[in-house]
């Protein structure tokens, strides 16, 4: 039998915090739930009523301007997801067949996926405890040490191959560090291209989490904080790379009124206007859904106090986060213990999961380049998320009224 004494303590540490938070909520409690309460049906019905469902339509243009608007970013290109959106803020980054791009060994695997889309081998990098994201520091001494400056730009010295960009992943809406990591990129003549998807409505020193790259990623799954059923965008502030997104993800096709010319071989990534016109809706929510979701945190927070066993992840200093998924750290934890938790947590009716199995130890990245994970390996074994959706938010007064 192993020595569990601590770990159990922390699951009912943890128990009793997620009685305090939403216990009153029906079971099982959903680990995140879309919330429709605003125009969605009316707009969703007046695609439906003005045949506009598709590759035309107004709605993909306001959803663009209200995400540009939103994010300060001077253009967002909307697209059919967020591993569509990643793979073509690849390719207009410059990203090509042989390259290698970095990337954190935990993510989401539509990251390390978007890289193999373009040909390219990702190249896993550390993370850090505080925002889970990429640790620059660490970062910075591997390249020193596996890095090379040749005419074409980075190379690895061990591999021969290209270095072609950074793709930061702003975990559960947390930011990276991103002024030390635009420091280090410049340096090494790296773009940036931000993994945002979970991130809408972040900032990190008043400046919205997307608009640090060179482009940045969104995703509007439906398990995100913002939904169009499935659907994406990228976003930029260069003219040009706007230009460039819209041509390949609408089959680069020539403006014409009625001959079918295309250009290039290109993609059919355009996002629906049904599934705009619902994302529409679900923007101008937008500022209750992240009131909610912060003081949901709040909550968490509050009954996670005294614990010694167990913290909640905080955004980091300077970030004024989303809040998208709620995290716990179990402290001293590992694996089995982790699984073990998240069974109980599970049978009493609280979706619970662990973070993503680090790309490294995925059967088809297992091969990649990489620089030691020990941080990674830590977060993955000790961190998970707990029920996250807005509806869970303690009521204000002013809503009881
Ligand atoms: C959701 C997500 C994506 C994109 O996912 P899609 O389902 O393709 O929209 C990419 N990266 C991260 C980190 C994500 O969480």
């Amino acid at each position: 039998m192993m020595e569990v004494g601590p770990q159990i303590r922390a699951v009912e540490q943890l128990i009793g915090i997620l009685d305090s938070v939403a216990g009153d909520a029906k079971r099982p409690v959903a680990l995140h739930e879309p919330e429709f309460a605003g125009r969605e049906w009316e707009y969703v019905k007046d695609c439906l009523d003005s045949g506009w469902v598709s590759s035309v339509g107004s709605y993909v243009d306001g959803f663009e301007r209200q995400l540009a608007e939103i994010t300060g970013a001077r253009y967002a290109v909307a697209v059919v997801n967020g591993t569509a959106a990643l793979h073509v803020a690849l390719r207009v980054c410059g990203v090509q067949p042989g390259d290698e791009v970095l990337v954190p060994t935990l993510t989401f695997v539509a990251t390390a996926n978007a890289v193999t889309h373009c040909g390219a081998v990702p190249h896993f990098v550390d993370s850090e405890e505080r925002s889970l994201g990429v640790c620059v520091p660490t970062l910075g001494r591997h390249l020193r040490e596996i890095g090379e400056r040749t005419a074409q730009g980075l190379r690895n010295r061990k591999s021969g191959r290209r270095i072609a960009a950074i793709v930061p992943m702003h975990v559960f809406g947390h930011a990276c560090d991103m002024v030390e990591l635009v420091e280090l990129a410049a340096e090494w003549g790296l773009p940036i291209v931000e993994d945002a998807a979970e991130a809408l409505g972040s900032y990190l020193h008043g400046r919205a989490l997307g608009t640090w790259g060179r482009v940045g990623v969104l995703s509007f799954n439906g398990n995100k904080l913002v939904t169009t059923g499935g659907g994406g965008a990228v976003l930029t502030d260069s003219a040009e790379l706007a230009r460039r997104l819209k041509h390949l993800t609408t089959t680069a096709k020539l403006p014409h009124r009625w001959e079918f010319v295309h250009d290039e071989v290109a993609y059919n990534y355009r996002l629906p206007n049904l599934n705009a016109a619902l994302g529409c809706a679900q923007l101008e929510r937008l500022p209750d859904l992240l009131e909610r979701k912060r003081r949901l945190a709040a909550a968490y927070f509050d009954a996670a106090r005294g614990n010694d066993d167990l913290a909640v992840i905080a955004e980091p200093a300077g970030c004024r986060s989303n809040y998208w998924l709620n995290a716990v750290r179990l402290t001293k934890c590992d694996e089995p213990t982790r699984d073990a938790a998240l069974k109980m947590v599970n049978d009493a009716g609280f979706q619970c999961r662990p973070l993503w199995r680090p790309m490294h130890r995925l059967a088809m990245y297992a091969e990649c380049p990489r620089a030691t994970l020990p941080v990674a390996e830590q977060i993955a074994a000790s961190v998970i998320n707990v029920p996250s959706s807005a509806a869970l938010a303690p009521r204000l007064h002013d809503d009881l009224i």
